[in-house]
């Protein structure tokens, strides 16, 4: 006998195998089960008269989440330790949208690198969608900055000051009393100083850490910008997390709303396991005639695994796109598993189409297009990255709208602007020559020597003094040189050198 079971994305009917959670020969009677579907009505945490629903997470515990606080752990001294990791005097990541300076590894992408920055954000972007169709949303639940502060720092704090969550609402729905007022008051001080951290590290994300060290040292009125920016970040990240928590995900976060398109059945996801769960229900130790004949699946339908989700949703009712994969329900249902002696797993890290069949994880069509799509890119960008970008960027124009000039001596002479950019983190020394000294001479407007100041830019103009045997015809190819203090060369540029009129 086989059942018809609603599939939990697409409403569409599938065959039920009635197989056991190993995948041998079914150890629970096949049922006739259909799914109710009126989840998909509402959002869990905007109640019926619109008002938001405010999300009281019991605290997780178990195995994954023990996990998760290493995780959680060595992450968040990841996000303080890494603006201050420096590769050749750059940034290890820098993400100045201001002055459009982003700096992805160490490596510097000035706007004339732009092409490449493209680039690597695209295959940045291919990478997460790849990431999304193999394991889901893994990413939300373990290691999104927004889900380690929320849960790992800010709802920690939350559970240690007012307690779990049924405390949490019974605070909430008394009066504003000496205990409510104490409590409220520690809880968003520690929140506003956290927030104010946060604030400052996602500073130092955009503009450095050593221009952020110069705002502390000089002082909030030497540096008004900078300071008002700090706060707007630390005012932010304290709305975020003291009071938008899972809405952030639920409704702002880009990459939450696209996985309706990323996931596939194949894709690894917290799921429950409806076959061996249904249909759920307490066992009762006497039972009627008409209960024995209807024997239960394992969930004992005590709800824990909702309790503990962050996001207030049932996982029970199949994927949604409000599951971050926390895995938090894993770990309560396990736990009540374990409590009946039943095997752990009735929610599990699994796929649809795992859950489904039984069978083990099998790459989709689309897994192996964008697998060739990445390789592609990920050549071009390294090719790229390794041979199209130079510290030094050199450009060199003629004039315009100037024509040559005759010199006393019988020279012609040019005159050309030039714009050099230093990408590194360290000041240089440079000067520009004739890449052919016998083609002419090369006579600065100024310095001889360009000075340039770590990531800085120069500008100026020069002549160029060429007899006129040398000339090729009315315009004449000519290459220049820039070179360092050591008479390295460190970029090359082309131009040309106009002439008369039938003087070649
Ligand atoms: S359903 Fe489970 S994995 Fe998904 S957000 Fe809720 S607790 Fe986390
Ligand atoms: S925790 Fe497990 S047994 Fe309890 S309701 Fe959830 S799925 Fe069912």
């Amino acid at each position: 006998m086989s059942s018809s079971i609603k599939d939990s994305t697409t409403g569409n009917e599938g065959q039920s195998t009635g197989r056991s959670p190993e995948g041998e020969a079914p150890d629970i009677p096949v049922f006739e089960w259909e799914r109710d579907e009126s989840f998909r009505d509402s959002i869990g945490t905007v109640a019926e008269d619109g008002k938001r629903n405010w999300i009281y997470a019991k605290m997780p515990k178990g195995r994954l989440y023990n996990k998760r606080k290493i995780v959680s752990a060595i992450l968040l001294v990841l996000f303080f330790v890494t603006p201050f990791i420096k590769v050749n005097g750059n940034p290890l990541f820098l993400f100045n949208i201001i002055e459009r300076r982003f700096i992805l590894f160490g490596i510097p992408f000035w706007t004339q690198d732009f092409h490449l920055f493209v680039l690597a954000f695209l295959t940045m972007v291919v990478f997460i969608i790849l990431f999304s169709v193999i394991f889901g949303r893994i990413w939300c639940g373990w290691a999104c900055p927004q889900t380690v502060f929320m849960e790992m720092v800010f709802r920690r704090i939350e559970y240690w000051i007012e307690g779990d969550a049924n405390r949490q609402r019974k605070l909430n729905a008394g009066p504003w009393n000496a205990e409510r007022i104490r409590k409220k008051g520690i809880k968003w001080s520690i929140f506003a100083l956290f927030s104010f951290l946060i604030g400052n590290l996602a500073l130092t994300y955009i503009v450095g850490v050593d221009e952020w060290k110069d705002m502390v040292m000089a002082g909030p009125a030497a540096r008004p910008g900078l300071f008002t920016t700090t706060m707007a970040f630390s005012a932010i990240f304290f709305f975020v997390f003291a009071y938008f928590r899972e809405q952030a995900c639920i409704v702002v976060c880009p990459y939450g709303r696209l996985q309706g398109v990323l996931l596939t059945k194949e894709s690894m996801l917290v799921a429950y396991d409806y076959l061996r769960g249904e249909p759920r229900g307490r066992r009762k130790k006497k039972q009627n005639e008409n209960e024995a004949a209807k024997p239960l699946g394992d969930c004992v339908d005590c709800k824990l695994c909702v309790q503990v989700c962050p996001t207030g949703i049932d996982i029970r009712n199949g994927t949604q796109m409000e599951c971050v994969n926390c895995t938090a329900c894993i770990d309560a249902c396990d736990e009540v598993m374990t409590k009946l002696d039943r095997p752990t797993g009735l929610i599990r890290v699994t796929s649809e189409q795992q859950l489904a069949t039984g069978k083990g994880f099998k790459a989709s069509p689309r897994v192996f297009a964008y697998t060739g799509v990445l390789a592609i890119m990920l050549t071009i960008l390294v090719f790229g990255l390794t041979t199209g970008r130079n510290d030094v960027e050199a450009t060199i124009l003629r004039q315009s709208g100037m024509l040559f000039r005759e010199m006393e001596d019988g020279r012609l002479n040019n005159q050309y602007t030039y714009q050099i950019v230093n990408k590194t983190m360290q000041p240089m020394e440079l000067d520009i020559r004739l890449a052919d000294p016998d083609m002419g001479e090369l006579q600065m407007i100024g310095p001889q020597t360009i000075q340039l100041e770590a990531q800085g830019m120069a500008k100026g103009a020069f002549f160029v003094l060429m007899e006129k045997d040398k000339l090729k015809g009315r315009m004449t190819k000519i290459r220049f040189e820039v070179q360092d203090t050591e008479a390295e060369t460190v970029d090359r540029a082309k131009s040309n050198f106009l002439g008369p009129i039938g003087s070649y």
